[in-house]
């Protein structure tokens, strides 16, 4: 029995401060609100880091699903589904069907939507606070020509079967939880 996606927590937030200076004036008064809002007492430059949209996409072949084994750091050698941020000006069923091409070297139709869940995705230092959004999608052949400086390699895998402990985000386990109740 799967546990309740509600009891999944994003157990490793740490302190979230990108930012040591103003970056318009310098200054090293500034406020962070613990949340999003940064603000410079001296100069009043005021920066929201809002929250990213991310795309990540289940795809279905026969009765197992494709987890991609991450050849770069965050979560270097842990499975993660394909996918990845939404570019500016872009819908986010636009940067599934990009980021399957991109990676997988495949086309994708008939994105479904799943749900989303919230994640923390440090890269260099820097915690960008994401929304993941869950797509799914059928294929029929299995992509050969994909992403290797980003992936290891693919995993063909029961969604139900792939270990906690094997997979990169908290809200990876959420979309393949989301997955299996909807199939
Ligand atoms: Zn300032």
């Amino acid at each position: 029995m799967a546990e309740p996606i509600e009891r999944i927590t994003l157990g490793y937030i740490k302190e979230m401060k990108p930012f040591n200076y103003c970056p318009f004036c310098g200054s090293m008064d500034i406020f962070f609100d613990d949340i999003k809002k940064f603000h410079c007492k001296k100069c009043a430059f005021t920066f929201y880091h809002n929250v990213a949209a991310a795309v990540a996409v289940i795809l279905q072949y026969e009765d197992k699903v494709i987890l991609i084994r991450r050849s770069e750091e965050p979560c270097k050698g842990k499975l993660d589904l394909p996918g990845g941020f939404a570019d500016p000006k872009e819908t986010v069923e636009d940067a599934g069907k990009r980021e399957m091409e991109e990676e997988l070297g495949i086309g994708v139709n008939n994105l479904r939507y799943l749900g989303s869940y919230p994640n923390i995705y440090e890269y260099k230092g820097v915690p960008y606070n994401t929304c993941d959004i869950f797509f799914y999608s059928e294929i029929d052949t299995l992509p050969t020509n994909f992403d290797k400086t980003e992936i290891e390699e693919l995993v063909l895998i029961n969604p139900l079967e792939v270990p906690d402990e094997e997979i990169a985000f908290e809200s990876t386990k959420v979309g393949l939880r989301l997955f299996a109740r909807s199939v």
